[in-house]
């Protein structure tokens, strides 16, 4: 595409203030700085993050502000200084847009805690649009057969459950997921290619969603108040419910490790030290460095990973964060241009 054929104005879903549906709207199409390109999205996923942003529990968005960190698309204009990428490329854009590359954290291999880091969505425009725009250090390669709508879900579903499963204990086989969502679908996969066994938990009386994580491989379901089989060598909680950590630490066996892969959760009720004790851990993830993105994209075609994907268009958007909230989906919501 020729720069002249790029429209003056887009298509985006806006947020104006927190606690209100977002609202479809003309903008400018934005135009890329010098290390930046501009991007025609293909397809955007929808994440529970996005909820946490829009419900106000996120408490810093750059408003008004358009959601959306799942991305995939196709680079159409590219900035003076960019030379890794070409229009034409289709890349995938992650919930981290930014970072400073010299605080403490960039220093020692942890991007993810950047001090000064920027994030799609929420601190700079994300891809509930027509366009958008990233930097070309942090546009993530896809390969071809994630070069389309289907791909959206692994830019950040399957880069946090891919961390979260990437930070267990080595030993870890028997793994409990507490919240059986997109994330969840995803590394379930990952996790029987690597020869672990998932034992899914889902809210109490989802026999849908039980049945949905059977087929993609657990290897047992029920509901997050049941005791598993057998005790657990770790467990990933997505749900954004802080009652789950007692619980998952309750049904762990020695040495092993709750982790928390939600940027936000309800308080965590109190526990007693003895279940803590024997070298358990309780961790979180947060966010992802371009090293996870890499590993990711190495690992999935050779599963080879599928999402499950419920589409839904632009204007769409409030419906389809509905849809999520309330656990209606069995899989992943994606939004296609
Ligand atoms: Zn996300
Ligand atoms: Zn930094």
């Amino acid at each position: 595409m020729q720069a002249a054929e790029i429209p003056d104005t887009m298509q985006a879903m806006v947020m104006e203030r927190p606690q209100t549906p977002l609202v479809l709207k003309t903008v400018p199409t934005p135009v890329p700085g010098t290390e930046q390109v501009l991007i025609k999205v293909i397809a955007c996923g929808i994440c529970r993050t996005d909820l946490h942003i829009l419900d106000g529990e996120l408490t810093s968005p750059v408003l008004p502000l358009i959601p959306g960190h799942e991305v995939i698309g196709e680079v159409v204009l590219t900035g003076t200084s960019v030379k890794k990428i070409q229009t034409g490329d289709i890349v995938g854009i992650p919930w981290l847009a930014h970072t400073c590359g010299h605080c403490k954290f960039c220093s020692q291999g942890q991007e993810n805690l950047c001090e000064h880091a920027l994030f799609t969505g929420y601190t700079v425009n994300g891809g509930y649009a027509e366009y958008i725009l990233a930097w070309e250090d942090f546009c993530i390669a896809i390969p071809p057969i994630y070069a389309n709508s289907g791909g959206a879900p692994l830019l950040c579903a399957g880069l946090i459950g891919y961390r979260c499963l990437h930070l267990l204990p080595e030993h870890a086989i028997n793994i409990g997921i507490y919240g059986f969502g997109a994330a969840a679908h995803i590394i379930t996969q990952i996790a029987k290619y690597q020869f672990k066994s998932i034992y899914a938990f889902t809210r109490p009386q989802d026999g849908k969603g039980e049945m949905f994580a059977m087929d993609i491989g657990a290897v047992w379901a029920g509901s997050s108040l049941e005791a598993p089989p057998i005790k657990l060598d770790a467990a990933i909680i997505f749900a954004p419910d802080g009652s789950l950590v007692p619980i998952a630490l309750s049904h762990l066996d020695k040495g092993g490790a709750v982790i928390c892969g939600g940027i936000h959760m309800s308080d965590i009720p109190g526990f007693t030290y003895e279940s803590l004790w024997q070298e358990r851990m309780i961790r979180s993830v947060a966010n992802l460095t371009r090293e996870d993105g890499k590993r990711l994209f190495e690992i999935a075609p050779k599963v080879p990973v599928t999402t499950t994907v419920h589409y839904f268009s632009l204007a769409q958007a409030n419906e389809a964060l509905t849809a999520l909230r309330t656990g209606q989906l069995t899989g992943a919501a994606v939004l296609v241009m």
